[in-house]
């Protein structure tokens, strides 16, 4: 059968949406469009995050921001424009973000003197203000963030996960020693990881990255790994640890305790809307998206399924079961459609992926009751009225459960142990992550990634979930000894 017949064949296609299993990218582009979380704009490369994205990226920051907070991190805000002498100080920094910087030569007709870039990152502005702020080891630790857009320009857009402006949180700390600095880095990278796990049901593997991976400037970069459903890897959180290379570049220097001079030792850490691409990718079906209930724009989804001469009464109970529901701190929406389908509305609520729908029809309703339908089922309940109140908390709480138990067994059942180079390449072919030992050479690195389109994800860290088991053995490619002391996670990604 040819693609197109296929599509037309299946009956999923009644819904709207393109099959996974037909065409995973079309069926991304798809979902993000028919739910309406993003457009294409008339700028290249940039998307348009519509109301219901911007909903679910408000969540996100909200959490986020309230866990910075609670940690004693202080936001602020820069300049989008850098002075382009900047992004030249440190030497790896420039030859990382030079092919993808955008510039700013003109101001009206006046030609610059020294061009802006618009930021890729802050790391180089923020520590040229450092410079000036910092005095005394007693000044440390600053411990700042930032939400805002970056530019970094991308040939091939894709919603979310590639375009040439995307939205972050940037963390920024600067520390007085490197145990410090380190310790940021990793309670950053543990609270990616709880945000995942806990509130966005993605299961990811915590670890560090290899040399070649690691963020442009940085001495360690540690990152979240999550497994999209073809099998591709998306790296959802990276937390670096900058040593002094920034700071000796910015003069980013304070007396010590011991009346000495000393560079400070620096941090950076971020998540950015590509993390909405993961929550995509993760959870989808074949009738749209499933969103994580706990961060869910919509939770809860009435439908009022009264006939022509009811349906203004049946909205009205509605509205009443809404109110309920919002007291409880549920978030929830009546849909009040008239003269749409009761099917269009269960199929365009399926394609948004909220958690549960609620049906309120005339005939229920006087018997006190209601049907429920939960996203992740074929499922309908009729439940007395009452329990649909009270027993909403726990039903978002097992969808929450359901999500994140299929993720993780997805992830392990198209993950590898591999030994020998035939089945390294032949496994990554059939979509899966590979786990083998790694010389730890750039070079073989290199070759694996021109050999298969793979690269190395991270080296697990000993207390991830996942994949953490320490062995030694021989490089998959090459032969020799491994050098991490453990596997490390090989995928194509996003
Ligand atoms: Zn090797």
């Amino acid at each position: 059968m040819t693609k197109d017949a296929e599509k037309k064949d299946n009956k999923a296609q009644q819904y709207g949406v393109t099959p996974q299993s037909v065409d995973f990218n079309d069926w991304y582009n798809e979902v993000v469009k028919k739910a309406d979380l993003a457009d294409n704009s008339p700028v290249a490369g940039a998307m348009v995050v519509r109301p219901y994205g911007s909903a679910l990226w408000e969540n996100i920051q909200r959490w986020l921001d309230d866990r910075f907070k609670a940690s004693d991190h202080e936001s602020l805000i820069f300049p989008t424009l850098i002075p382009m002498g900047f992004i030249m100080k440190e030497a790896d920094h420039v030859e990382g973000f030079a092919p993808e910087l955008f510039t700013v030569n003109k101001i009206g007709t006046e030609e610059l003197a020294e061009p802006y870039v618009m930021r890729p990152t802050s790391e180089t502005i923020i520590g040229h203000m450092w410079a000036g702020w910092l005095n005394s080891y007693r000044d440390l630790p600053f411990l700042h963030y930032q939400w805002g857009s970056v530019f970094r320009a991308e040939l091939r857009t894709k919603a979310f996960l590639r375009t040439s402006e995307f939205y972050w949180h940037e963390g920024h700390t600067a520390h007085a020693a490197e145990d410090e600095a380190l310790a940021e880095v990793r309670m950053i990278l543990d609270l990616y990881h709880e945000f995942c796990r806990d509130v966005l049901a993605l299961p990811v593997v915590r670890g560090e990255k290899t040399a070649t991976e690691r963020f442009a400037g940085a001495v360690s970069t540690f990152s979240i790994e999550g497994m999209m459903r073809d099998g591709k890897a998306l790296q959802s959180g990276t937390s670096h640890y900058l040593g002094q290379n920034f700071s000796r570049a910015f003069d980013v220097k304070f007396q010590t305790r011991e009346q000495k001079e000393d560079y400070a030792h620096t941090t950076s850490w971020a998540i950015s809307s590509r993390i909405i691409g993961a929550i995509i990718m993760t959870h989808g079906d074949d009738f749209g998206l499933i969103m994580p209930p706990r961060i869910a724009p919509v939770q809860v989804v009435i439908i009022p399924v009264g006939r022509k001469d009811n349906f203004s009464e049946m909205v009205a109970e509605g509205e009443k079961l809404a109110a309920e529901l919002r007291a409880g701190g549920v978030r929830v929406r009546v849909d009040k459609r008239d003269g749409v389908t009761n099917g269009f509305k269960y199929n365009d609520w399926e394609l948004k992926g909220v958690p549960v729908r609620i049906e309120l029809g005339p005939r229920d309703l006087e018997s006190g009751v209601v049907v429920v339908k939960n996203r992740n089922s074929d499922e309908k309940e009729t439940l007395p009225r009452a329990e649909a109140v009270s027993g909403l908390a726990a039903r978002l709480d097992a969808i929450h459960d359901w999500l994140y138990a299929r993720a993780a067994n997805f992830m392990l059942e198209h993950t590898t142990e591999v030994d020998d180079y035939e089945t390294f390449k032949q496994k990554l072919e059939e979509g899966h992550w590979v786990r083998a030992y790694h010389c730890g050479d750039a070079a073989c690195e290199k070759q694996i990634k021109e050999d298969t389109k793979a690269t190395t994800r991270n080296v697990p860290l000993d207390d991830a979930e996942f994949f953490n088991e320490r062995g030694e053995g021989q490089c998959a490619r090459c032969g020799q000894p491994g050098a991490y002391g453990k596997r490390v996670i090989f995928g194509r990604q996003y």
